[in-house]
C-alpha cells in the first residue's frame, strides 16, 4: 500500500505541472528513484495504470532513473558513494556523515503534448 500513496502524490505533482503548462496529454514521466528506496518501480507502474486512468497522464511512459546511495561528510565536506553500507568518510575516515541521495523518489521532469 506504500506505493499507492507514493503514486498518488506523484500523479498529483505531474497533473498540476501539466495543467499549468496547458498540456493536453502527458507522454512521459521521468522519475528519480534511489537504489536504497523501498519503492518498487513495478508497483508504481501498477498503481499508475489504475489511478492515472481517465486523466491526461493516462498511458504515459514511466522512466525510472536509479541513483546510488551517497553520503556527505559533515567534518570535511567530502561527498562519496556508499559501498556495502560503509558510511565512513573516504577522505578523513570520519563517521560524522549524512545520506544525501539514494533514498529519494521524485519526479524529475515530464514530457507533454
Ligand atoms: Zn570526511
Amino acid at each position: 500500500m506504500h506505493e499507492m500513496s507514493v503514486t498518488e502524490s506523484m500523479l498529483g505533482v505531474v497533473l498540476r505541472h501539466a495543467e499549468s503548462n496547458k498540456a493536453t496529454s502527458v507522454t512521459r514521466i521521468n522519475i528519480v528513484l534511489g537504489e536504497f528506496s523501498t519503492v518498487m518501480p513495478e508497483s508504481v507502474q501498477f498503481y499508475f495504470d489504475i489511478i492515472g486512468k481517465d486523466t491526461i497522464a493516462e498511458g504515459a511512459e514511466l522512466n525510472f532513473r536509479r541513483t546510488k546511495l551517497a553520503s556527505r561528510c559533515k567534518d570535511c565536506g567530502k561527498e562519496f558513494e556508499v559501498v556495502e553500507y560503509d558510511f565512513t568518510c573516504t577522505k578523513c575516515k570520519g563517521e560524522n556523515t549524512e545520506i544525501i541521495s539514494g533514498r529519494e523518489f521524485q519526479v524529475e521532469s515530464i514530457e507533454i503534448d
